[in-house]
């Protein structure tokens, strides 16, 4: 754990200015720290120095962001193959494992190398919002085990000088209490559960301007956070402060205050949109997938798919910063999905399935009711099945596999779902 910042070392880790420096600039500096992290993560992770030698290029070859176009994209499921052949980090950790300060594991398996640097990253990304400042209490409303959520925000929040309720997920009733008693300024959590938390206290008779002292709430993770950021902003005069990351990548793009689209962190990574097929670089406003080049000198990750498709922008924000922006997420590439915050591999589907040979079919569809996802899963079944019976025993087994339960589950009669059907739908960015 990183211990508490001075407030020198806090101002060290922001400036705005170079955020705003001009774009050639931006441009030079960005390609040195490039070319540097790529002789470092050559030297120290052989994963990376594999697989540069495999295509035949030199890390002294890298020198622009163009230049990465030479290496290959890692996706996510080769990381997971690389893990596994070599546990736990597949040859891309550059460290020691016993110097990381967390080893997080998120659903594939796949195991997260975390560092001080990851922490910083998010510090940052507090202290461009105003909130929380040291001295806040703040209540870490997310999930705690394996998964870098209520234990890294806790990270975070202890280097910044506040303190932490670690409230976790679940009684609503509770957490309003807690916000309500200990006069909490700030909720870090998913803003569906957020909200959840405020309707929570309107229904229990509470006006959350005048009964709370609530001032900001967190808005990473979840795709629909423009729809809700509008409600914390209008209605609860709340500050949303908002960032693009994943586990694997930590926070690597942020939103400025202006809902906008997420800038590209330049002290996190290099970011590329790329097509997903050819690996090159697309242009402003085409889809691609989000891949990223990690400035870490603990898990030096290489053009890493995230698996995100989303487009961007390069003119200029009325913020000053100069860094292009993510304008939207529009979906996933291939074969896992997010949703409620968590990854869902399709491989991972395929094996809680394997266990109900019943079921012919089977097919993820998510939607958003309310603000919140929504999972159903459609099933195409013999006929005579005891429907209710195989409802249970399935939510059983996708909870043991990736750790959610279906909202719904729908029987259809066998030949409903086209031959070519896709196991994943997802209806939420329509
Ligand atoms: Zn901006």
């Amino acid at each position: 754990m990183l211990s508490r910042l001075s407030s020198e070392e806090l101002a060290s880790l922001y400036d705005e200015s170079r955020e705003k420096m001009p774009s050639d600039e931006r441009e030079r500096w960005l390609n040195q720290r490039l070319a540097e992290q790529m002789q470092f993560a050559y030297k120290n992770a052989p994963a990376i120095k594999e697989k540069l030698d495999k295509v035949g290029v030199s890390p002294s070859e890298i020198r622009t962001v163009k230049d990465l176009e030479k290496v290959p994209v890692t996706t996510k499921g080769e990381l997971i193959r690389l893990q596994q052949a070599n546990p736990p980090f597949g040859g891309f950790l550059a460290v020691p494992v016993s110097s990381l300060t967390r080893i997080y594991v998120s659903p594939g398996p796949i195991y997260d190398a975390w560092g001080e640097e990851r922490v910083k990253n998010t510090v940052r990304g507090f202290l461009r919002s105003g909130w929380p400042k040291p001295g806040d209490i703040v209540l870490v409303s997310t999930a705690y085990h394996m998964v870098p959520a209520g234990l890294f925000l806790t990270d975070v929040l202890d280097a910044m000088g506040c303190t932490v309720v670690p409230a976790g997920i679940g009684q609503s009733e509770l957490q309003v209490k807690l916000l309500h008693d200990l006069k909490a300024t700030a909720i870090c959590s998913f803003p569906s559960f957020t909200m959840t938390i405020l309707k929570k206290a309107e229904e229990m008779g509470y006006d959350i301007r005048r009964d709370f002292n609530l001032r900001y709430t967190t808005g990473g993770g979840e795709r629909h956070i423009q729809i809700l950021r509008k409600i914390f902003e209008e209605d609860y005069g709340l500050t949303v402060g908002d960032g693009y990351g994943t586990a694997d990548l930590g926070e690597v793009a942020y939103d400025c205050g202006r809902g906008e689209g997420y800038h590209y962190d330049d002290e996190a990574g290099v970011i590329e949109i790329v097509d997903p097929d050819t690996g090159k670089q697309v242009g402003p406003h085409q889809v691609g997938e989000v891949v990223v080049t990690l400035f870490s000198d603990v898990y030096p990750l290489v053009r890493f798919g995230s698996g995100d498709l989303a487009s961007y922008t390069d003119e200029p924000c009325p913020c000053g910063r100069t860094a292009p922006r993510i304008t939207s997420i529009l979906g996933m590439v291939g074969e896992h999905i997010r949703v409620k915050g968590m990854f869902v591999h399709q491989k991972e589907l395929d094996e809680a399935m394997s266990k109900f040979p019943e079921v012919s079919k089977y097919q993820m569809v998510l939607r958003l009711e309310d603000h919140r996802d929504r999972i159903c899963l459609n099933l195409e079944v013999e006929s005579g099945v005891d429907r209710q019976a195989l409802s249970e025993a399935i939510n059983k087994r996708c909870q043991e596999v990736f750790k959610l339960r279906m909202d719904n589950i729908e029987f259809m009669a066998k030949g409903t779902l086209p031959e070519d059907y896709q196991k994943f739908v997802d209806t939420r960015w329509g």
